[in-house]
């Protein structure tokens, strides 16, 4: 597609110098980064990335927008979602989730991390307009039906195995530290070692008190769903320290929301594992906690950062760009470069994506043109 160019560049990791302009091959392939623009350079109002990567996003429950009110907080959320979730025509759903990829591909985001209980999403991953990293989750608590519940997840993984494409990957993961039993993480474990595991993670409060001291909300929600906890004992410790002991450091490790989690977590995640990425979804955890996660201690703890935007159950849009500018009301001291590298680079790395998420001779992370990013509401726009 030729020369571009524009007043910045962002590379996924840092501004490049003024006048730095991209040689793109047709297929949007970086051939080569130069100093200055030549006679044949196209120059664009705005900033210049690579595509966004959104790591953490529920495609199959895209027909749910709007379901649950904002700031229930988590418990009441997660009890009205399977409530609800098969309310809807096998079309509703369809429609739902092919505008919700259409948004997200013309948001200018190239890659996703997406949760799948169903092979609904079969559909949207064949269109192949984005790099595509299914997580097929499991849930169990009932210690005696960990086998049952990892062989419905082994065929709902098979069957996206089985689907071709060199853009397309798969893992099975393990829902939430109170939706999994230890019997059940060590199997998820053992399926496949190198794959990444995505998990949520402390996205309640509820959530380390059933693990300290088995109370709370999360007490209350496994009996509505009448699941007998009586075999599970109270660690003492938080629910990310105390479920690490059942997987193994070997896996690439994306923990997403963090909403609740502590210092002493993220420490104890950084000195057991090799590969550790911290998933943000501000704009979910604004509507359902109303809260968000501690950033500055992450930063202070040098945690890798990536972003993603749940589902739109709860979140009004699909858009990296619009999470990052959220982040960026509240948190006004994290400049651009930091914020984009979230958005971009750091989503890519913990997708295990090195083709995308830089802008680089040989990589081909699309494209994308951003405008207004000092405004309330900035754009994205995909140019390659
Ligand atoms: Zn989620």
């Amino acid at each position: 597609m030729g020369f571009i160019t524009a007043q910045r560049i962002h590379n996924g990791h840092k501004w490049l110098p003024e006048g730095a302009t991209l040689e793109l091959a047709d297929d949007g392939a970086v051939i080569a980064i130069h100093d200055t623009p030549n006679k044949d350079t196209i120059e664009y109002d705005g900033i210049l990335a690579p595509g966004f990567v959104n790591a953490h996003c529920h495609l199959e429950l895209s027909h749910m927008k709007g379901l649950v009110p904002e700031h229930t907080g988590l418990i009441p959320f997660l009890k009205t979602i399977p409530k609800h979730r098969n309310d809807y025509t096998d079309e509703q759903k369809k429609s739902a989730r092919h505008n919700a990829y259409d948004e997200l591909v013309q948001n200018g985001v190239v890659a996703v991390g997406d949760i799948a209980n169903t092979t609904d999403t079969l559909d949207v991953r064949a269109l192949g307009k984005l790099n595509y990293y299914t997580f097929v989750e499991t849930i169990g608590f009932t210690e005696a039906n960990a086998q049952r519940a990892f062989g419905f997840a082994v065929s709902t993984y098979e069957t996206f195995a089985a689907q071709q494409g060199e853009w397309l990957k798969q893992a099975i993961i393990p829902h939430a530290p109170y939706s999994v039993s230890s019997p059940l993480f060590r199997l998820i474990d053992a399926h496949a070692g190198d794959v990444v595991i995505s998990i949520h993670n402390q996205e309640s409060e509820e959530e380390n008190k059933f693990y300290t001291k088995k109370e709370g909300g999360v007490r209350d929600l496994l009996q509505s769903l009448g699941v007998d906890d009586s075999f599970f004992t109270p660690t003492g410790l938080s629910s990310l320290q105390s479920y690490l002991e059942w997987l193994s450091p070997s896996h690439p490790f994306i923990f997403v929301h963090n909403t609740y989690t502590r210092r002493q977590d993220v420490q104890f995640a950084h000195s057991r594992l090799k590969d550790v990425y911290w998933c943000l979804c501000p704009k979910a955890n604004l509507y359902i906690e109303n809260t968000l996660p501690d950033i500055d201690m992450f930063m202070s703890e040098n945690a890798n950062i990536c972003i993603g935007t749940d589902s739109l159950a709860s979140n009004h849009e699909l858009s990296i760009l619009s999470e990052l500018t959220s982040i960026k009301e509240r948190y006004p001291n994290i400049s651009w470069k930091t914020l984009l590298t979230w958005g971009t680079r750091n989503g890519a790395l913990a997708l295990q994506m090195p083709d995308i998420g830089t802008i680089e001779p040989g990589k081909k992370p699309g494209i994308v043109k951003i405008t207004g990013i000092d405004t309330a509401s900035p754009e994205a726009k995909r140019l390659a």
